[in-house]
């Protein structure tokens, strides 16, 4: 995995991982808080630009896709497999029967519908090669963000001990009570 550290020069990025396609994993402080970005930059006037095709993770977002490795990689073996990966919030990780990579994006929820629609932002698509990379990171980002080490699942908090403090939780249960199990699956 090339890390692409010549093209990049900001100091708040501790890393630039090449996926391949001008898609990158650039973990950068935006605004006081550290993101892990999956995104396609775009190169003009000798540096990269990023672009709108992409997702910036919290950490607590990051380390739920990196627990979903496993899953990840049997769906990739069923090729292609189904799955969906819930980051928090309303973001998702999926790979489904028509696409055999991995789809990252936002989902909204639509109450007309009662159902999650796809946010109208693009999110990140990856190939799956871009994605084997990307399990390569889910290795490397640790050593460019030892921050990662102080971050607990949100599952794992305190006022999560009792189911009511579960599913009050916008990272955990985005939708409300009443959509719990539409949306989880
Ligand atoms: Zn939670």
């Amino acid at each position: 995995m090339a890390d692409s550290a010549a093209i990049f020069s900001r100091d708040d990025q501790r890393c630039q991982l090449a996926l391949g396609g001008n898609v990158f994993v650039v973990a950068k402080v935006w605004n006081g808080e550290m993101k892990i970005h999956i995104r396609e930059y775009e190169q003009g006037r000798g540096r990269w630009f990023p672009m709108k095709r992409g997702i910036a993770l919290t950490l607590q977002r990051w380390l739920e896709l990196v627990s979903n490795k496993s899953r990840i990689e049997e769906a990739m073996e069923r090729q292609p497999g189904t799955l969906r990966c819930h980051l928090g919030g309303n973001v998702y990780a999926e790979m489904d029967s028509t696409y055999p990579g991995l789809d990252i994006r936002k989902w909204y929820w639509c109450g007309k519908e009662n159902t999650i629609k796809p946010h109208k932002h693009p999110g990140i698509k990856l190939n799956v090669d871009q994605l084997k990379q990307l399990l390569n990171c889910f290795i490397a980002i640790p050593d460019f963000v030892s921050e990662l080490s102080n971050v607990v699942p949100c599952y794992m908090n305190q006022d999560h001990m009792n189911q009511f403090g579960y599913f009050m939780c916008s990272e955990c249960n985005p939708n409300g009570l009443s959509v719990w199990d539409s949306t989880h699956m």
